[in-house]
């Protein structure tokens, strides 16, 4: 690009390095699952949302050809228009039996399900209350709508019924939004509490349940599940691209609710609708979910093993290269250290001692941490090898600045 009209974007990237804020991506190869191929040398992968193993499962990926070979590869046209097959409706009525709930509308990312309901459902004159960690699509989605949106502290009940009775009464609809499971931290929301604010306060509460789809509940349908909040009035957010390894996201709840997003949601009318492939592997993922629960029981194993570990690992570490390993109900393990350019470090060693695991910086989180999440498919030798590399970086303490 020549026009000096561009030239601000050097600038904008000078300062992001400068930060320790630059991102590029690095390249994995070969089959899904927990051995993977990074820059060609064979790395343990501990940096991955398919929690349950299944984007690498035969299974799925037969469904998926099958798919092709039935109804092609694109889906041709929005879901009003062209793009609506059989195979989608399946995808939502599987959804909605699984979750116990009255219907289902399936998007074509867990981001546009946020942006696109959101949008919907709250306009200008409507408050958002909105957990301070929650994901950057429910934040985006909360920003487009044009409602006024706080935060509160997170996690907080105190806080958001503060906040409820403070400013509740000036807007005509609120809506309480909040991951279920936090993406960047791996702990759980207090869902019962903040429901009981909602019906005192009249709110709705959307939960985003990207990280507990799959992995939490006796069915594993997630956090509302194993919280015991099923049969709660509740807007339930979820992907199909991390425990159920495929791509696409879900909204599900009240059937007047889901008729509303059928006619409401730009993300949804407006954009083509999600590919039969993908649309296949998540329904063959929900039938193994629900049908081979020893692969949650294999993951919450393999938490439990990992997360016992680091606990040891950090409480007798000497040095300060950790601080601290923050509390996690979930496969998210995150690893708290002191600063950005220590995170990138030690993520650049375990890289180069064959364990993949996410060096997560500000902005995206307020302290730098190694996040590490666990999958079914993971060995307990993958796990004890990793925790032996992370002991001796801990020993060896803060690089030399
Ligand atoms: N919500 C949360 C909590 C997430 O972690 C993510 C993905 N990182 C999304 C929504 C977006 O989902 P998708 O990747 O399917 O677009």
């Amino acid at each position: 690009m020549s026009s000096a009209a561009y030239d601000w974007l050097h600038q904008s990237l000078n300062t992001i390095h400068k930060a320790h804020w630059h991102r590029s991506v690095r390249s994995l190869d070969g089959m899904a699952g927990p051995v993977m191929t990074c820059d060609g040398k064979p790395v343990v992968n501990f940096a991955s949302n398919d929690y349950l193993g299944l984007a690498g499962d035969p299974r799925l990926a037969a469904a998926a050809i099958a798919a092709i070979q039935t109804y092609g590869t694109g889906s041709t046209g929005s879901r009003l228009l062209s793009g609506h097959r059989d195979l989608h409706r399946q995808l939502e009525q599987a959804i909605t039996n699984w979750k116990g709930t009255e219907d289902a509308i399936v998007f074509s990312s867990g981001y546009l399900a946020n942006i696109g309901t959101i949008s919907a459902l709250m306009g200008s004159r409507d408050l958002i209350l909105a957990d301070q960690y929650n994901h950057s699509s429910l934040i985006s989605g909360a920003k487009l709508s044009g409602a006024t949106v706080q935060t509160y502290q997170h996690g907080d009940v105190a806080d958001l019924q503060r906040q409820l009775e403070q400013q509740r009464s000036r807007y005509r609809r609120c809506l309480i939004v909040t991951d279920s499971v936090f993406s960047m931290d791996g702990d759980l929301c207090p869902l019962p509490e903040i429901l009981d604010l909602a019906d005192h306060y009249d709110c709705m509460v959307m939960v985003d349940e990207a990280h507990g789809t799959g992995i939490l509940g006796t069915n594993g349908s997630g956090a509302v599940e194993y919280l015991g909040c099923r049969d709660r009035p509740l807007i339930q957010m979820g992907t199909l691209s991390k425990a159920l390894g495929s791509l696409g996201g879900y909204v599900t709840g009240a059937a007047h609710l889901i008729d509303y997003l059928r006619n409401r949601a730009p993300s949804w009318i407006y954009t083509t609708g999600l590919t039969p492939a993908d649309t296949a592997a998540a329904l063959a993922a929900i039938h193994i979910v629900q049908t081979e629960p020893q692969r949650r029981d294999r993951l919450w194993q393999n938490v439990r093993q990992l997360q016992r570990s680091l606990q040891t690992l950090i409480a007798e570490s000497t040095t300060n290269c950790f601080t601290s390993l923050l509390p996690s109900d979930s496969p998210i393990l995150c690893i708290e250290v002191p600063d950005a350019a220590t995170v990138m470090h030690l993520g650049q060693r375990l890289t180069g001692s064959g364990f993949l695991v996410s060096a997560v910086r500000p902005p995206t989180v307020p302290t730098s941490r190694l996040r590490l999440t666990v999958m079914a498919t993971h060995e307990p030798s993958h796990i004890q090898q990793l925790v032996e590399v992370l002991g001796r970086l801990a020993i060896a303490g803060l690089p030399a600045t």
